[in-house]
Order: structure tokens, then C-alpha cells, then sequence
């Protein structure tokens, strides 16, 4: 069928993106989110002000459109399900599974030949002091779900680091003990396949997080060609085996021996990947809105070396100076409210 409207669910700057993307493939977008006026609706077709899971607005959404796609990762599955049941939704909802639970996570991407941290299910505070014992007091403790930007961690550094009331701080809900990764640097992988299951990857990118939020992301990373491509190689792994149709972005620590270590997935455009727009004529967002619209894939291939960083809070008044730098891509979320933490743009360098 042919593709002219598609479904985002998801109103933040991911799906404004997206919503931008489409337009210039005359894909028209209509977005499903409760909060009017969202990042998303201003510059999309449509907005269905709605909770996620609201079945009505669902059943309007799937009927307005040819296929469903979205902007984060804890969509309800319940959602993704019923929209299923009468349009394709892209990427498939068992990439939503896998990646809203980091016990599942971690499972699917071991089952695929794919190394994470070593790790521990915690459901209590005994689960928890066993965990640690067994990885000499060491350790990064998650919530299995609903975790992000560093929210819903706990870094256990040595021994002397004391467990007491841990389980119950990170509000008694399941978690997972990681062995703490002694990684040299962070990169990241953006992989795209077709709705023709043909997969391309673009170049992977070296992230610097402060706080627990990403601040730069810098192309080429420093790293061998061999690691880059077992990074591509993981990607091609994890794409096929979830029969997956659209971009995915997968975030790896790099062993000071070039080994990777896969930290986690998520089913949709990246953070890490915002530098495409300007580093390479086809970006990350064209590329889902073609992959789920049916059309060709585009060429990956970086035509620049560039730095990207988000802007943060108040980083947003600097965008006078950023933009009088030449060589400067500035992309503003239309957020009114600069909140420490909050995303309000990013800005691209290239040849930085
Ligand atoms: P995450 O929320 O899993 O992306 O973790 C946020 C950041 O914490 C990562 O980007 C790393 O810098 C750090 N981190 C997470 N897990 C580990 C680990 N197992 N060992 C060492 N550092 C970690």
C-alpha cells in the first residue's frame, strides 16, 4: 500500500524531527500525545491530544493512517498491539519489549552473539548484597524499567560503599546489578533496515555524558576500524533478528582493548545520531521516515567530521554566539521552559 500519512506516537523533539523529515518526502504526520502544543504538533499535520493507550484515539490513529512509527521506548506495548491488529507499526513492538526491560535487554542481545555486562537480577536487598559480593562490592544497580538519562541508578564504586536500603531507595521495584564496565570510551551505533531488509549504519559516534545526560557526540570516534565494525556487525545482528524496519540506536562502552560491550538499545531515532542532519546528506530521521514509509534507503556515508552538543537548560542562551560560528548547524526544539536537565536543542559543528 502506498504510504502518505504516517502515525507518530510521541510529541518531544524526536518526533518533530521525524515530522520535519517526512514533510520534505510529502509524507504527511499526524501525532498521538497528551500534551497540545507539543514539539512534535508544531511543525506535523496533526495532533490526537490523547494518553498513549487511549483506545479511541488509537482506533482514530490507525484509521487516519498507513503505518504507525514512534518517538520513544516506553510506548504502552498494549498500544503498539492494538494499533497492529489493523496497521503495520514500525519498528515492530517486540523491539519495544526488549528494550523497555533491561533484564530482557541484556537476554536478547546475549542471544544474538552481542556481550553486555555481566549481571545479576535484584528483587531484594539479600539479592542485592549477593550481587555485589559476587562482583568484589562493585557495581552500577538499575531499575529494570522506566530508567533514563541516569535516572534509577545507583553506583556501588568499592567495598566500603554500603548497600544498606539501597533496593528500597530505588523505590523496591525489580533491578538488575551490572559488574561495573572499566570502558576507555562510549560510542554508539545508528542502524537503519529497509522495509526490502537491507541494512546500513552510519559511521558511530564517541558520546560524552554529564550528569547522566549526553553532551557531545563526536564523528569519527576514536577507535579502530575493527571496533567500528563489530559495532556495524552488532547492529546488522540485532536488526535481523528482530525483523526490525527502521533506524535503531545501540550504545556500546569500548574496552581499552578495542572489545565491545553493548550497553543498551533504543528502537528509534538517537540522541547520538542528532549529528546525521548535518554531517551526511541523509539523515537519521529521513532515514526512519523512508525505512517505515517504504522507500529506499538513503546513503549513510559522512561527508564531515563534526561535534554535536545538546544544549541543556539554560545552554539555550548561547545560541546567539552558536549562531554566529560558521559551520554551524542550530536546531531548537520549541520548548518555552528552559529547566535544568531539559533538552532544548542541539547544535552541530562541522569539521570541528
Ligand atoms: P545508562 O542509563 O545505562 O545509559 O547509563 C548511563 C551512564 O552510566 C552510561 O552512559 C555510563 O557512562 C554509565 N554506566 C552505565 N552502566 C555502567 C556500567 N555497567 N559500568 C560502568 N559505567 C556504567
Amino acid at each position: 500500500m502506498t504510504v502518505t500519512t504516517i502515525g507518530i506516537i510521541g510529541g518531544g523533539q524526536l518526533g518533530r524531527m521525524l515530522a520535519m523529515a517526512a514533510a520534505r518526502l510529502n509524507f504527511r504526520t499526524i501525532i498521538l500525545e497528551p500534551q497540545s502544543d507539543c514539539p512534535a504538533a508544531q511543525v506535523a499535520s496533526e495532533q490526537i491530544v490523547a494518553p498513549y493507550d487511549d483506545p479511541e484515539a488509537l482506533d482514530a490513529l490507525a484509521r487516519a493512517c498507513q503505518v504507525v512509527t514512534y518517538e520513544f521506548e516506553n510506548v504502552p506495548v498494549t498500544a503498539a498491539q492494538r494499533l497492529q491488529s489493523t496497521v503495520p507499526v514500525f519498528p515492530p513492538p517486540k523491539a519495544l519489549e526488549v528494550a523497555q526491560d533491561r533484564l530482557a535487554e541484556k537476554r536478547f542481545l546475549n542471544a544474538c552473539g552481542i556481550e553486555t555486562a555481566d549481571f545479576r537480577v535484584v528483587d531484594s536487598q539479600e539479592d542485592l548484597e549477593k550481587a555485589l559480593a559476587d562482583f568484589d562490592g562493585r557495581g552500577v544497580l538499575k531499575t529494570c524499567r522506566l530508567g533514563y538519562d541516569g535516572k534509577g541508578q545507583r553506583v556501588f564504586r568499592s567495598k566500603q560503599d554500603d548497600p544498606a536500603g539501597a533496593f528500597d531507595a530505588l523505590g523496591g521495584v525489580p533491578l538488575i546489578l551490572e559488574s561495573f564496565v572499566p570502558f576507555e570510551r562510549e560510542i554508539s551505533i545508528i542502524a537503519a533496515r529497509g522495509s526490502d531488509g537491507r541494512v546500513l549504519c552510519y559511521d558511530p559516534a564517541e558520546n560524552v555524558h554529564r550528569n547522566g545526560i549526553l553532551h557531545t557526540s563526536t564523528v569519527p570516534a576514536r577507535i579502530a576500524e575493527s571496533t567500528s565494525a563489530a559495532a556495524r556487525e552488532a547492529g546488522r545482528k540485532l536488526l535481523e533478528a528482530l525483523n526490525y524496519v527502521g533506524v535503531i540506536g545501540i550504545e556500546f562502552f569500548v574496552m581499552p582493548d578495542g572489545a565491545l560491550i553493548a550497553n543498551e538499545i533504543a528502537p528509534r531515532v538517537h540522541n547520538t545520531g542528532h549529528w546525521t542532519e548535518a554531517g551526511c546528506v541523509i539523515s537519521q530521521f529521513e532515514q526512519h521516515m523512508r525505512a517505515v514509509g517504504g522507500l529506499a534507503l538513503g546513503n549513510p556515508q559522512r561527508h564531515s567530521d563534526c561535534v554535536m552538543t545538546n544544549l541543556i537548560g539554560d545552554d539555550v542562551l548561547d545560541v546567539p554566539q552558536w549562531l554566529e560560528k560558521p559551520n554551524v548547524l542550530v536546531h531548537l526544539y520549541g520548548k518555552t521552559e528552559a529547566r535544568p536537565g531539559r533538552k532544548m536543542g542541539h547544535v552541530t559543528e562541522l569539521g570541528a
